[in-house]
């Protein structure tokens, strides 16, 4: 049976896309290297067309598909599972620009697109797509779409599914969906487009996007603050959304520990702010000249410190400068994988909530895991930290996964409920987080959500075991 779905598969895109066998890590790894999968075949198709045509011959077989993109993702959503009966479909060769419409500020992408590769195109056509994270340069449109992506830049523009307009979809039956469209107004019935944005690989494969682009910002400016308190971080954000209003496009929160990472495993980058208890990243983006943007940012700063909310700041004096203060901010999830797994949450909170949460969280974990290294970061300006809990010094990260990451869960989970907040800010729920779905979502959402996908993937072979 399977290997007539191969020679299938073979014969549909061709046989040196059907990969088989050892050295497919890049695929069956996921990055944070916790899930490791075996797939039946890893198959890259060329179009949409072809990708319709797989899907078909999987659910002809019974056979179960996962939709990849760049592997980025950081909640076991897009590996398949260890059975080798799992079809891979990696959307790798889906990646042309299909078009940009500068009078329309749109650009419709194929899903396999990596993110740096569409900020350079809208670039290119003189405008701007702001979705922006740390795995830019590997993850992909379709991925960020079907994982509904934050990023740096939420605060201003929104998440992915604010930033997408129309969607081309295969369905779990094989049918192409062609929803594309660059209309700011469309109401059409059910709106398909958001059914599917953030539903990782469970109801269809994104094979293309109309993405939303503005206007470039004259000037950009970043600066570095200290703050002796997340307090003091909130009546910051607080001061600067006064001060900035729709100018601010960036507000990064980090703990000492985060930044210690850092410097820890990449000791060449610079350390601005050496000793600050909490640092803060902010963004300007402005209509006006980069002196007078600069100038602006400054006053701001000064304010602040006034007000002693921050104690010492530095301002990039010039792009490389301004990169070089958001490299330190996107370094953390890289040293925080050197330094070894850890227990991950991506919660989001009103963020009035947020410093009592930090100081009480942080009490009861030395409590229920002695020793334990708490590293906290993440996006302040939208309410959504990475709250993730590092084994002690000398542990074995294994081990200390799997001796505290139940009740650690339940603890952070409890509280962050409790205040109104979220156990998935940005990543998804994936593998990581289907149980606490099952456990913690009210009946009838999870009622809603599992009549979708039995309505839509009745057989059940669209990333089983993800989500629902
Ligand atoms: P993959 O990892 O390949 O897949 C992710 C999920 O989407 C899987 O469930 C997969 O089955 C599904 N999928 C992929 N492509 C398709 C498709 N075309 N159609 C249907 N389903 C598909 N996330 C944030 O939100 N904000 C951040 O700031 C952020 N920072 C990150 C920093 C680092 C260093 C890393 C490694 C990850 C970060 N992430 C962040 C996680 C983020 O979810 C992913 O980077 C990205 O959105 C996933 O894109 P991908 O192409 O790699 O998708």
């Amino acid at each position: 049976m399977n290997a007539s779905l191969i020679d299938t598969l073979r014969a549909l895109v061709g046989a040196a896309q059907v990969l088989q066998g050892e050295g497919l890590d890049a695929y069956e790894i996921d990055w944070r290297k916790r899930y490791r999968g075996r797939a039946l075949a890893v198959v890259r198709p060329a179009d949409a067309a072809e990708v319709a045509a797989v899907v078909r011959a999987c659910v002809a077989a019974g056979v179960a598909i996962v939709p990849q993109g760049g592997n980025t993702g950081l909640v076991g959503g897009g590996v398949p599972d260890g059975s080798g009966q799992q079809v891979l479909l990696s959307l790798a060769r889906l990646n042309r620009i299909r078009e940009i419409d500068t009078d329309n500020l749109t650009l419709t992408a194929e899903a396999g697109c990596v993110l740096q590769a569409v900020q350079q195109a809208a670039d290119e056509g003189g405008l701007l797509f702001p979705l922006s994270l740390a795995a830019e340069g590997s993850c992909t449109i379709g991925g960020n779409l079907a994982s509904n992506a934050g990023g740096t830049q939420v605060l201003r523009y929104g998440n992915a599914r604010e930033l997408c307009l129309g969607l081309e979809v295969v369905t779990p039956k094989g049918e192409l969906w062609a929803g594309l469209s660059g209309l700011r107004k469309n109401n059409t019935g059910y709106d398909l487009r958001d059914l599917f944005i953030g539903s990782e690989g469970t109801l269809g494969i994104i094979t293309a996007a109309t993405l939303k682009l503005f206007p470039k910002p004259a000037a950009t400016v970043t600066a570095l603050a200290a703050c002796d308190s997340v307090e003091a971080a909130v009546g910051l954000l607080n001061l600067a959304r006064a001060r900035l209003g729709p100018g601010l496009t960036g507000f990064e929160l980090m703990q000492a520990f985060a930044m210690s990472l850092v410097e820890r495993h990449f000791p060449q980058l610079p350390k601005p702010l050496p000793g600050a208890a909490w640092t803060v990243l902010l963004e300007l983006a402005g209509t006006e000249t980069e002196e007078v943007e600069r100038e602006r940012l400054s006053a701001l700063l000064e304010l602040a410190v006034e007000r002693e909310m921050v104690s010492d700041a530095v301002i990039a004096a010039s792009i490389s400068q301004s990169r070089a203060l958001w490299h330190l901010r996107e370094s953390i999830p890289l040293a925080q994988s050197e330094e070894g797994l850890n227990i991950k949450h991506d919660i989001a909170l009103p963020v009035s909530a947020i410093p009592g949460f930090v100081t009480r969280m942080a009490a009861q974990l030395q409590q229920a895991a002695p020793g334990a290294r708490v590293v906290c970061f993440g996006h302040l300006g939208d309410g959504n930290l990475h709250y993730n809990l590092q084994a002690p010094e000398g542990i074995v990260a294994d081990e200390f996964l799997a001796a505290h990451e139940g009740h650690v869960n339940e603890l952070v989970y409890d509280e962050v409920l409790r205040l109104g907040g979220s156990f998935s800010a940005e990543h998804g729920i994936g593998a990581l987080k289907r149980e606490e779905l099952a456990q913690r979502s009210s009946p009838v959402a999870l009622g809603m959500m599992r009549a979708i996908k039995a309505a839509l993937d009745p057989a059940g072979l669209l990333n089983p075991g993800r989500v629902v």
